[in-house]
């Protein structure tokens, strides 16, 4: 079921959209050669912290997974898609990486999630980056009352394809509210003007994920986790947490 949230829902889910965005830019200021992935899920601890925020991420147990999510981010490193366990590895110069990371506060969750080169930046990664930006600002300038949900999917996907991007199949976005994951699903490709029409007061997380060497499948690390480009090329993921207003789309992960 889509649930509306009323203009009052929707400025409630603001601190925890604020949240997010902290603690994302706190790790990307963090983030350089030799800073551990457990590093750097700790900055985003202490800023969810400080903003009065809980984890969603943290004992997260979905049924595909053989163990609860241990950390509050997610950090994806180069052929790693998304839902990377921060472990021991330590940043090395030219690496891509994508956090993804959630908050909870006072009920209301929020979602988003950025890619960024450390050190050195392979110019394949920027392009690759900055296309996964384009795909989400398109996603969600489609995000609007009167259009339909295949008419983000669209948006998304054509833009990654004209670039020669893979799209891991089967992940998207979602609609997001008091849970971190509602209906509906937000695929990241598909034919425009088909699925559930859009309208005021649905949120959604809008995520496009590309994969540089063009294929769309992907392998899962003995973690139960991580997902990992088949064809070992570099992926990026990016993701806002987005309201449909009858103003437009207001973004609720942005600083
Ligand atoms: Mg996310
Ligand atoms: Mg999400």
């Amino acid at each position: 079921m889509v649930e509306l949230k009323s203009q009052a829902s929707l400025n409630a889910m603001r601190p925890a959209g604020q949240a997010v965005a902290r603690a994302l830019d706190a790790v990307r200021r963090a983030a350089s050669v030799g800073v551990s992935l457990l590093e750097l899920d700790q900055v985003a601890r202490e800023e969810l912290l400080r903003s009065g925020a809980n984890s969603p991420f943290l004992g997260y147990h979905p049924s595909f997974a053989p163990v609860p999510f241990p950390a509050v981010i997610c950090a994806s490193v180069n052929d790693a898609i998304v839902h990377g366990i921060p472990n021991e590895y330590r940043l090395r110069s030219g690496d891509l990486l994508s956090v993804d990371c959630g908050a909870l506060v006072d009920g209301w969750a929020g979602d988003a999630a950025i890619s960024f080169t450390v050190g050195a930046a392979r110019p394949a990664d920027t392009h690759l980056i900055e296309t996964a930006q384009q795909a989400l600002n398109a996603g969600i300038a489609a995000a609007v009352v009167g259009n339909r949900i295949g008419d983000i999917a669209h948006a998304i996907g054509r833009t990654c394809r004209a670039a020669g991007y893979g799209i891991p199949d089967g992940f998207g976005g979602h609609g997001i509210g008091r849970q971190m994951h509602e209906d509906p699903g937000v695929p990241n490709e598909g034919p425009p003007g088909r699925g559930l029409k859009l309208r005021a007061g649905m949120v959604l997380a809008i995520e496009p994920m590309l994969v540089a060497g063009g294929t769309d499948d992907y392998r899962t690390d003995a973690d139960g986790w991580t997902l990992r480009t088949l064809d070992g090329s570099r992926a990026a993921h990016v993701e806002h947490t987005v309201a449909i207003t009858k103003d437009g789309p207001r973004v609720l992960t942005k600083a």
